[in-house]
C-alpha cells in the first residue's frame, strides 16, 4: 500500500500530516510511504530525514497522487487534489462533509474511501488517533501563553523588593482537552484559575489541576453518553450567565472553549461582560472557529472591544506545528494500525471506529449521522 503525503496548500497550515518517526514504523507493517518534496518543511522535518526513515521523496505532485492508495492530510484535500487520486483510492484528512459538499459529491463520484477525521469516537479504543483530542491539547496550551503575552502584568504572585504582586486570576470556560490543558498551564504559571463547565465531571478534573470550579444553582448534567456536553436551557444559561458575569468582572483573562458537537458555539460572553472586565484585559476564544463563546469575537482576528483584547485566531495548533505534527503523525500510525493488515487496507464496515469515521466508500456515503443528515434536508 502507497501513502502520499502533500505539502498542505492551506493558507496558513504549517502541519505535516507524518513525521519521519511514523514513516519508519509504517515500513516496519508494510506501508510505503511518499511525501512531496518540501512536506514537512514548515515543521524542520527536511526531505532527508524523510528519505533516511524510508520514504521516497517526489517532486511532481501530480505523480505523487496518481500512484497513491491513500491520500494523507491534515486539512481536507482540494478538488485538484482529490481528481489526482486513482479512482477508489482512500482519503484521510480532515474532511467536514456536511459543510463541504462539492468535495463530499466528488469522493462519492470518483468511490473514495473517504475518512473524516473529526468523525472518530470519543471512546477509550480510540483515544490515540483522536487529532481533535491531541490538537486541543496544543490549543489549550497555546491560549494561555498568547494571553500571557498581551498581558500587561504578571501571572504568578511575586514578592519582591518593589512590593507583592498580586497572581492573575484566569477564567477557563468549557473544561473538555482544551480546557483542561489551559487550565494545567495558567496554573503552572502560577495563575488563579476558576472554572465553568456544564458538565459535572468537569469539576473533578478541574479541581485536581488547583482550580475552583464555579458551580450553577441547578441540578443539570449537560453530558451525553459520547462524553459531549448537550445544549443546556435558556434558565440555566441565564443563571451561568449571571454567575459568570461577577467572575469575568474579576478576570484578567479568559480562555473559552466550550462547544457542542455539530452546532455553533454556545454564546457565554456578552458585550456587558467584557465591558465590566478590567482594560488590558485578554480574552482567548478557542471556540472562534465556530463562531466563538464570546459575542465580540472576529474569527481569525485579534480585536481590542471596550479595552480588553480578544484573540480568534482559528490556528493556534498550526503555532506549535512541531509538536502538534507529532501528536497528529503518531495519531495516524495509530488509525493506519487500526485500518490496515499485512500493508492493505482491511475495512471493517462493522467495527465502531470505522463505522464512525468512514464518511464515503463504493461510491455511497455510508456514514449513518452523515446519511441521516442528507437524507433529513431531501
Ligand atoms: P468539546 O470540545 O466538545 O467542548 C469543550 C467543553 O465545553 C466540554 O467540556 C463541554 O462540556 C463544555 N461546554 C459545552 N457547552 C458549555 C457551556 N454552555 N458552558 C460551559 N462549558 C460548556 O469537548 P472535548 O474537549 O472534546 O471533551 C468533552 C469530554 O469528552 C471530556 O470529558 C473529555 O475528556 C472527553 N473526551 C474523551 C475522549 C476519548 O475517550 N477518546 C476524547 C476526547 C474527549
Amino acid at each position: 500500500m502507497k501513502v502520499a503525503v502533500p505539502r498542505e496548500v492551506a493558507a496558513g497550515e504549517r502541519r505535516v500530516a507524518l513525521i519521519p518517526a511514523e514513516v519508519q514504523k509504517l515500513a516496519k507493517l508494510g506501508v510505503e510511504v511518499a511525501m512531496q518534496a518540501g512536506a514537512g518543511a514548515t515543521c524542520f522535518h527536511t526531505d532527508e530525514a524523510y528519505r533516511a526513515a524510508g520514504a521516497t521523496v517526489v517532486e511532481d505532485k501530480g505523480g505523487l497522487l496518481a500512484e497513491a492508495n491513500l491520500l494523507l492530510k491534515v486539512q481536507p484535500p482540494t478538488l485538484e487534489e482529490v481528481d489526482a487520486l486513482p479512482e477508489g483510492a482512500a482519503v484521510v484528512s480532515l474532511f467536514q462533509p456536511l459543510e463541504s459538499r462539492e468535495l463530499l459529491a466528488r469522493y462519492t463520484a470518483r468511490h473514495l474511501s473517504g475518512f473524516a477525521l473529526e468523525y472518530i469516537p470519543r471512546t477509550t479504543l480510540a483515544q490515540a488517533m483522536d487529532v481533535l483530542s491531541s490538537q486541543a491539547t496544543v490549543a489549550g496550551y497555546k491560549a494561555v501563553l498568547m494571553a500571557a503575552d498581551r498581558l500587561p502584568q504578571f501571572f504568578p504572585m511575586l514578592m519582591t523588593a518593589a512590593g507583592m504582586i498580586q497572581p492573575a486570576t484566569c477564567l477557563v470556560i468549557g473544561a473538555g482537552v482544551a480546557g483542561l490543558q489551559a487550565i494545567a498551564t495558567a496554573r503552572r504559571l502560577g495563575a488563579v484559575v476558576e472554572v465553568s463547565d456544564v458538565r459535572k465531571a468537569a469539576k473533578e478534573e478541574a479541581l485536581s489541576l488547583g482550580a475552583t470550579f464555579l458551580e450553577v444553582d441547578a441540578e443539570v448534567d449537560a453530558a451525553t453518553t459520547g462524553g459531549y456536553a448537550k445544549e443546556v436551557s435558556e434558565a440555566y444559561k441565564q443563571k451561568q450567565q449571571a454567575l459568570l458575569a461577577a467572575h469575568a468582572q474579576r478576570a484578567n483573562l479568559i480562555i473559552t472553549t466550550a462547544l457542542i458537537f455539530g452546532r455553533p458555539a454556545p454564546k457565554i460572553v456578552s458585550e456587558a461582560m467584557v465591558a465590566g472586565m478590567a482594560p488590558g484585559s485578554v480574552i482567548v476564544d478557542l471556540a472562534a472557529e465556530r463562531g466563538g463563546n464570546c459575542t465580540l469575537t472576529v474569527p481569525g482576528e485579534e480585536v481590542e472591544r471596550h479595552g480588553v483584547r480578544i484573540v480568534g485566531y482559528t490556528d493556534l495548533p498550526s503555532r506549535l506545528a512541531v509538536h502538534a505534527s507529532q501528536m497528529w503523525s503518531r495519531n495516524m500510525l495509530n488509525l493506519l494500525k487500526h485500518l490496515t493488515h499485512d500493508g492493505a487496507f482491511k475495512f471493517d464496515l462493522h467495527d465502531e471506529i470505522t463505522r464512525g469515521c468512514l464518511i464515503t466508500h463504493g461510491g455511497e456515503v455510508v456514514q449513518e449521522s452523515v446519511s441521516a443528515a442528507l437524507a433529513g434536508e431531501a
